[in-house]
This record gives structure tokens, C-alpha cells and sequence, in this order.
């Protein structure tokens, strides 16, 4: 590594490392540094080098709500898959799972265990601090209904713990400020695990069928605004099916943009101004961004 920035820290940081196989988009450009810290000690040690340093710090989760801009980002991005990040466990009807944990196999884990109150999350993708930092859900229910704690780390590796009655979690938003989720506490309640399963396989299908899930996209770009559907606002604009050059409004759901191969994050992104644009002008609403994007 031509820096001295990560001098010890070789094994588990890699410069200039392309994120588009990272992300459920599959597409963007390169972060100046990746980092993969193994367990707590490490991520502390890199993120007050990064601070002192003055390097800004991002938290790639499974990149399924993320559109990262071409021409990549100035910044150590860290993600945290490494086995350690990826644990989960219970101990009664209590379930703690690391923050690189995925949200797929946890809601899996957790209905075969008879343990009630995250499978409203079958078949979102991402990890559970990407979950938890914008209060992933839907109509079955949003993950911060169950969330009792979470430890947290600032940019200067001060770790804190939060507890239920500190976090607040809304319309796909939580509170939650620190740079890094390092874990959650959930309260869920037992249940008959074939029951449990049924739902889970239910509402997975249910997604399976309203989204265009075996697609290259970010789940819903937009989010709703208050007593109305961005997808349906979209569609009555007349917009699904418009195309600016590989990126498409799905015509299954119109709140989603997918990507056709070739397809670079300035399409993704000039479709997102164009669909605001019209939006705007036929319905006189401004729609918000959900998906993040990073540049
Ligand atoms: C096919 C599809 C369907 C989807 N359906 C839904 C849905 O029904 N409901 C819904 O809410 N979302 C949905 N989404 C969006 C996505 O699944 C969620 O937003 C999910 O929570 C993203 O998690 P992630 O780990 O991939 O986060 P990323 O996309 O990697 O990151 C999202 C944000 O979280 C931050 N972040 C990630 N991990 C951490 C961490 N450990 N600490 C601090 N910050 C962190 C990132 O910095 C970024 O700001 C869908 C996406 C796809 C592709």
C-alpha cells in the first residue's frame, strides 16, 4: 500500500478497490480505501487513524440501498463481514445479532427458532445495521418495532450503548447518528416456528411478486410521502418504462429503477432528476430520496 495511513493494518485494508460488486446495483466506482477490521479492537484502532487523519469514513452494509457514483468515493469505506460481524444468537426470546449480520439469514434463524417479530423483513436484503440505520420495512412491519438496544461507535471509537427508551424509529429513519451500528438487542416473542415459517415464506412471496426482485436495483428509490405512494404518483406521471440510457423505471413497480447491463450510476441518477422533475409538474409533489447515494 503506497500510504503510510494503514501501516499494520495491511491485511485487512485494500486501496482503491471497486464497490460496484459490493452493491445490489452492481455498479459505481472505486473507494480510496476498503476496510474489512476483523472485530471491535481493529475497527477502533483504523477509525481514529482515519479521524486524525482527516480521511472521511462511510459504512458499506450489503449496498442494497446504496447508488455509488461512477467516479467512486474519497473515502475508507469499511465493511464489516468478517465472521465476526455476522454473529447471531438467542438466549429465550431475546435474539442479539452483529451488525454484518444478514437480514435474510437472521429472519431465517429466527422463525426456525419459533421466535416471532422480524419475519415482516423477508425479503429485504442488506445486513441488520444497514436495516436498522433507516428503519427498513414495510407494510408487514418495520425491524425497529423488535429493537430493544444497540451499540453504537462514534468516529473517535468511543463505544455506546442505546437503549429502547433513547431510540426513536419512524418512516424509514432512526435517530441513530453514531458512524457505526456495531450490534442490536431485539425483543421478539415465541411462537409455533411452522406457523412462523409460513408467514415468512408468505410475505416473501408477496414481495417476490409486487417487486421486481430478480432485478439490478435498489429497492424503492423514493420514499412515500405522507398519505400517498410514490410508486403510484409515478406511474399515473406516466413514467414506467421510461429509459435514459441503460436505467429503467420497472414497469412492475414504478418506485423502483433498475439497471440494464451497462448501465452506469449518472443514468440511474438522471433518471432519478427526470422522474422528480415530472413528478413535480403533474402532481405538485416533491418526492424524497430513500436510496443513498454516495459521492
Ligand atoms: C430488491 C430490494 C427490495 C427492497 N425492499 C425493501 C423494503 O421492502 N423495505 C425497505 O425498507 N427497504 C427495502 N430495500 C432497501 C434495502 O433492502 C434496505 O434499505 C436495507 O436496510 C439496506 O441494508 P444494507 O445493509 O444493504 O445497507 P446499505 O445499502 O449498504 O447502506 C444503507 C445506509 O446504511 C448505512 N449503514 C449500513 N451498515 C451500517 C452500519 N453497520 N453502521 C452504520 N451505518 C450503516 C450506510 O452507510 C448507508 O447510509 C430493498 C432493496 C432491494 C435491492
Amino acid at each position: 500500500m503506497s500510504s503510510k495511513l494503514f501501516a499494520g493494518f495491511e491485511d485487512v485494508v485494500e486501496e482503491n478497490v471497486c464497490l460496484a460488486p459490493l452493491t445490489w446495483y452492481r455498479m459505481g466506482g472505486p473507494a480510496r480505501y476498503l476496510v474489512r477490521p476483523q472485530n471491535t479492537e481493529q475497527l477502533q484502532q483504523i477509525a481514529r487513524r482515519c479521524l486524525d487523519s482527516g480521511t472521511r469514513m462511510l459504512v458499506l452494509g450489503r449496498g442494497a440501498n446504496l447508488l455509488v457514483a461512477d467516479e467512486g468515493v474519497n473515502a475508507a469505506v469499511f465493511k464489516l463481514d468478517a465472521p465476526f460481524w455476522r454473529e447471531h444468537s438467542h438466549d429465550g426470546a431475546r435474539l442479539t445479532a452483529m451488525a454484518g449480520a444478514d437480514m435474510q439469514a437472521v429472519g431465517r434463524y429466527c422463525v426456525r427458532h419459533g421466535l416471532a417479530g422480524l419475519e415482516c423483513m423477508a425479503g429485504i436484503p442488506g445486513t441488520i445495521g444497514g436495516c436498522i440505520r433507516g428503519n427498513a420495512g414495510g407494510r408487514f412491519g418495520d425491524i425497529g418495532n423488535t429493537v430493544s438496544r444497540v451499540t453504537v461507535m462514534s468516529a473517535d471509537g468511543e463505544i455506546f450503548v442505546r437503549d429502547k427508551d433513547d431510540l426513536v424509529f419512524s418512516y424509514r429513519k432512526s435517530n441513530i447518528a453514531a458512524t457505526f451500528i456495531l450490534s442490536a438487542e431485539f425483543e421478539l416473542e415465541e411462537d409455533d416456528p411452522d406457523e412462523l415459517v409460513r408467514k415468512f415464506k408468505e410475505i416473501w412471496m408477496f414481495k417476490k411478486n409486487s417487486q421486481p426482485l430478480n432485478t439490478k436495483n435498489a429497492g424503492c428509490i423514493f420514499k412515500n410521502p405522507e398519505g400517498a405512494s410514490a410508486g403510484a404518483l409515478i406511474d399515473q406521471a406516466g413514467l414506467k418504462g421510461t429509459r435514459i440510457g441503460e436505467a429503467e423505471v420497472s414497469t412492475k413497480h414504478a418506485n423502483f429503477i433498475i439497471a440494464h447491463p451497462g448501465c452506469r450510476a449518472a443514468d440511474v441518477m438522471a433518471l432519478i432528476e427526470a422522474i422528480k422533475e415530472k413528478v413535480q409538474k403533474v402532481h405538485g409533489v416533491d418526492l424524497e430520496q430513500e436510496v443513498i447515494v454516495w459521492r
